[in-house]
């Protein structure tokens, strides 16, 4: 099987015993390649030594995560502005909105997620989007910021058909993890409508592990339940899946 991790934060501490045995266990489990969404300028030291390990395997972005969105948020757009111009990156990212933890910075957040839909669109990368309790505020964003130019992933995608079919008509792939094997994650129920094209998997590693490690550390091995799950969903094998959502990945992240 040729699986690829869309989503994967393997830079972070929850990683720091086990790194390379982390990825290792992933790559024997079939998982070819790791896309590493950032979070904030604390973090990109440890993003670039993770891409050491496995120069091949690893794909950085560069971003700013709603969550990390301070008083601070322009000098953090200008350092990932920066990274943009001087190397390569495979996307934009995580960017979005989140009410659920905070909603202080709800304005800055946006004005955050829009100046990021434009880096991607000007460099001609994918815009990785994080959506938490905010779909009404993404939506509106990316009502405001849409072109032919903007693509990109919704990553753990939570909502319903509707959302996910409004996602779609923005030039978004849906990003589907360890939720969709919760009992009560809902989008297995109508995932099925939602044609495989425009699926793609991820772990979000160290959170959301799939069952039957939920609440534990979650690692990107686990990205084959999540394909035994969407086989399930779906009624095709397991390899369908991982065929049709590599090939989804590599589309999306021009590779
Ligand atoms: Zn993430």
């Amino acid at each position: 099987m040729n699986l690829i991790d869309t989503h994967t934060h393997l830079y972070v501490e929850a990683f720091d015993e086990d790194r390379k045995q982390v990825i290792e266990r992933a790559v024997e489990e079939g998982v070819q390649k790791f896309f590493i969404p950032a979070i904030d300028s604390a973090y990109v030291a440890s993003m670039y030594e993770l891409e050491q390990l496995f120069p091949d395997r690893i794909h950085l972005m560069a971003g700013l995560h709603p969550t990390h969105v301070k008083e601070n948020f322009e000098e953090e757009l200008e350092l990932v502005e920066k990274q943009l111009r001087q190397r390569r990156f495979y996307g934009v990212g995580e960017t979005g909105i989140d009410l659920y933890w905070d909603d202080t910075f709800i304005g800055q957040q946006k004005i955050a997620f829009a100046r990021q839909i434009r880096m991607a669109k000007e460099h001609e990368l994918p815009v990785i989007i994080h959506c938490r309790d905010a779909f009404d505020e993404v939506f509106e964003v990316l009502e405001e910021e849409k072109s032919d130019e903007m693509f990109g992933i919704f990553h753990c995608f939570t909502g319903n058909k509707e959302q996910a079919e409004l996602a779609i008509g923005y030039g978004l792939k849906l990003g589907i993890g360890g939720v969709a094997t919760f009992k009560n994650g809902k989008i297995d129920k109508f995932l099925d409508q939602i044609d495989l094209n425009h699926i793609v998997l991820e772990t979000d590693a160290p959170y959301l592990a799939p069952k039957p490690h939920r609440g534990k550390r979650n690692e990107s091995a686990y990205l084959t339940l999540v394909a035994q799950k969407l086989a399930e969903i779906y009624g095709v094998e397991k390899e369908e899946i991982a065929r049709i959502t590599t090939e989804n990945a590599c589309e999306v992240f021009k590779i």
